[in-house]
């Protein structure tokens, strides 16, 4: 559903209170589903177009790897079997070294998997379920330009009709991402501590297209990595038989591969086994002209002020993607918070409040464990003792 800023009067909406969700990416979404089994008349407010017209979501991550903590809050709206079925299980990690060999470690003793869901069709079942409630609108391209949580105004910029308008909800959700203007708005009402670190490491994205005869061009049912440790990549599968692929290098390393040679030369001293299934052209097309993305840690607190404003997801807490858990944790906040404002039976203050300091604990330290878990990844995995001392961990 397409519209304006302006919320349109509907039966469902009278005597009810008015939440604003600035955020309409993939936790702005999940918290219009969960926000809509309370009594409530919610709009999304995203500054993009509607991504099912636009592929728009490019500049992201193509796909996800999805863990327990993000099926959990899928499931608890009954979204997890449309999502699962849609996903392709990994059951381990398949390591790739430079001659080529490969060496597999399983996620778990009992046959425990990770997910690997494409952005886009995960985006779209979201929508899809966000446009059948009838409590819940949706306006596209409607940026929240200003926020001012005293007198509850939210100044909105629409771009199609390129025309301003204000809004005054009775409640603010910020699932803004990494740049949240929720956050700004509730830091200049809160005692509220910041930190934000740019990674030395930037990503690109590569593809790894099908093969000739339509089959995936590596095994499909892992989590790929190539690690040579200041730099790695990774792979996880697509529904369309192809892999997305991730270079995670340093900015130096960057800008050194700038021309076709120099790109060719580096994989075939480094991946040679992936220059094969890429292909010379395609991957010094896709390298020179794909984006370069940052990679960024957030950490923030309290997350909200009072019962009018609370941030979830990037908003809140941003990582970097080595665990793949940013997306899982965003999705884990709408559960965890629902789950506090059925305790305290509609208490919003006390739930948001509680939210805010049982939360922010587990937040750090994912952050923090994302960052170590590069080391993991790059190195760690190549270590001859690996498997030894996984298998003591795992008992
Ligand atoms: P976002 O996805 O950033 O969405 C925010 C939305 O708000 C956007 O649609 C934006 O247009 C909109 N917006 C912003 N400002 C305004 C405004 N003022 N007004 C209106 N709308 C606004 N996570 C995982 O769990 N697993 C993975 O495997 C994984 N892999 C990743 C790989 C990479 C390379 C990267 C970079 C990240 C990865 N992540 C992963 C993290 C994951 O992408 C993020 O945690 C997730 O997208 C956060 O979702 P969000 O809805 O909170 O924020």
């Amino acid at each position: 559903r397409r519209s304006s800023g302006s919320q349109p009067s509907s039966p469902w909406r009278e005597n009810r209170k008015n939440v604003a969700i600035v955020g309409g990416g993939l936790v702005g979404l999940l918290s219009a589903i969960y926000f809509s089994k309370r009594h409530f008349a919610i709009d999304v407010y995203e500054k993009r177009k509607d991504a099912r017209n636009d592929k728009l979501i490019s500049d992201r991550s193509i796909n996800l790897a999805l863990s327990s903590r993000g099926i959990e809050a899928l499931r608890k709206v009954g979204l997890a079997k449309d999502v699962l079925d849609n996903a392709i299980p990994m059951k381990g990690r398949m390591i790739h070294d430079k001659s080529g060999k490969t060496n597999i470690q399983s996620y778990g003793m009992f046959g425990q998997v990770v997910y690997s869901i494409g952005r886009q069709k995960l985006h779209d079942i979201l929508l899809e379920m966000v446009d059948s409630l009838p409590n819940v609108n949706l306006h596209f391209e409607n940026e929240a330009r200003e926020i001012d949580l005293d007198s509850s105004k939210i100044v909105l910029h629409d771009k199609d009709l390129n025309q301003l308008s204000d809004i005054y909800p009775d409640m603010v959700v910020g699932t803004d991402g990494a740049y949240s203007s929720v956050r700004r708005a509730i830091m200049k009402k809160e005692k509220m501590n910041f930190h934000q670190e740019y990674s030395n490491h930037g990503y690109k994205e590569l593809t790894i297209p099908p093969t000739s005869t339509g089959q995936f061009a590596i095994k499909p049912n892992y989590l790929h990595i190539w690690p040579r440790n200041d730099f790695m990549i990774i792979a996880l599968p697509n529904q369309d038989k192809s892999f997305t692929c991730t270079c995670f290098f340093k900015y130096e390393l960057f800008e050194k591969l700038s021309d076709s040679l120099m790109i060719s030369e580096f994989f075939k001293k480094e991946f040679p086994d992936l220059l094969k299934v890429i292909g010379k052209d395609r991957l010094i097309n896709d390298f020179k002209s794909n984006p370069l993305g940052p990679l960024l840690t957030i950490k923030c607190h309290p997350y909200n002020h009072k019962d009018k404003a609370i941030i979830l997801g990037d908003a809140a807490h941003c990582m970097v993607p080595f665990y793949g858990q940013g997306l899982n944790c965003g999705f884990e906040d709408v559960k965890t918070l629902f789950r506090l404002i059925e305790k305290y039976e509609d208490d919003y203050e006390l739930a948001f409040n509680t939210f805010s300091r049982i939360r922010h604990k587990d937040a750090v330290a994912i952050c923090d464990l994302s960052l170590e878990n590069y080391t993991e990844m790059s190195s760690s995995v190549l270590s001859p003792f690996y498997k030894i001392e996984r298998s003591i961990v795992n008992g």
